[in-house]
């Protein structure tokens, strides 16, 4: 099978071709501009190899009910240009081949389900970390939509003792992207969270705000495993802080052989960056 993946996020778009054991054969980066530069040359790339299917995972907020008027949309994305924008229906329309389409967080999370860190696991959560947070989320092997799907990133958090900054989320202030994510760090420090990486203070304060979040989606979803992603977590000495800091919230609470394995438990990502790409082509095989 010749399968294609797309996987699009709000600065670039990565294009691959694959299959589906997870090898890939080639691989293509377009900006993202506007829905009119950026998808002919992605239409162009998957004509020219001709492939069988399409796994899409998309930064949202999207549309993946396939029963629903707006399927395969792009829905009130502050990127202007790209809202409301039937993402779907245009490869559909140019390609004609079976599209799978869902959030780039739980492509991410199908990636490592498949090939990474939550191989052969039914209940796990994936994080990203980055210019926003959010989850993708698998419960009882199934990926988790509702009514649209999660906005974990928006969890609510208490401030810490001794942090007075209000958080940047538009909407609520201090949820957990408004927070924690790599924007909030830098506005509540005054620099970039890669250029804090010898600033202890500053990871201490992070590890304990995803700590929250973390505490919040285990007790919620009991996952199998926890893994995190996405620029921020390139600060590797936030893992054992996160770890520390959830088993204190959790206060023995919960007495699991998962939780008393914190190492195995919260976890970097395990495919070497390719977790959304691989995510992409199972998402594209189960549309055949
Ligand atoms: P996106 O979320 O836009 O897909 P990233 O996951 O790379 O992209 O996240 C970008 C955010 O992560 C930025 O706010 C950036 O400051 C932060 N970031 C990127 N690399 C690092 C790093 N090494 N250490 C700390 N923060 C980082
Ligand atoms: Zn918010």
């Amino acid at each position: 099978m010749r399968l294609g993946a797309l996987e699009a996020g709000g600065t670039k778009m990565v294009c691959a071709i694959g299959n589906e054991n997870g090898e890939i054969f080639e691989r293509a980066t377009f900006p993202t501009l506007t829905p009119e530069e950026t998808v002919p040359p992605m239409v162009e790339f998957f004509k020219q190899h001709q492939v069988d299917a399409l796994g899409i995972a998309c930064f949202g907020p999207i549309d993946p009910d396939v029963n629903s008027k707006t399927y395969g949309y792009i829905l009130r994305t502050p990127k202007i240009p790209w809202r409301d924008y039937d993402f779907v229906g245009a490869f559909k329309e140019a390609l004609n081949v079976p599209i799978g389409f869902d959030t780039d967080v739980n492509g991410s999370l199908l990636g490592e389900v498949y090939f990474g860190a939550a191989k052969g696991l039914s209940d796990a959560v994936y994080y990203t970390i980055g210019t926003g947070v959010g989850a993708g989320i698998m419960v009882n092997g199934a990926l988790l939509h509702g009514m649209q799907h999660a906005e974990a990133g928006h969890i609510l958090m208490r401030q810490e003792a001794g942090d007075d900054f209000q958080g940047c989320c538009p909407s609520h202030g201090h949820c957990f992207e408004g927070m924690a994510a790599g924007p909030a760090i830098e506005a509540r420090w005054g620099k970039k969270g890669v250029e804090l990486a010898d600033r202890q203070e500053v990871w201490e304060l992070e590890s304990r705000y995803i700590a929250q979040g973390l505490v919040a989606t285990i007790c919620l979803l009991s996952p199998k495993v926890i893994i995190l992603g996405g620029g921020v977590m390139m600060q590797e000495q936030l893992f054992p802080l996160i770890r520390k800091e959830v088993t204190r919230l959790l206060n023995n609470y919960l007495d699991t052989k998962e939780l008393r394995d914190m190492d195995h438990y919260i976890v970097p990502a395990a495919c070497g960056g390719d977790q959304g790409i691989l995510g992409c082509l199972k998402l594209a095989e189960f549309s055949l």
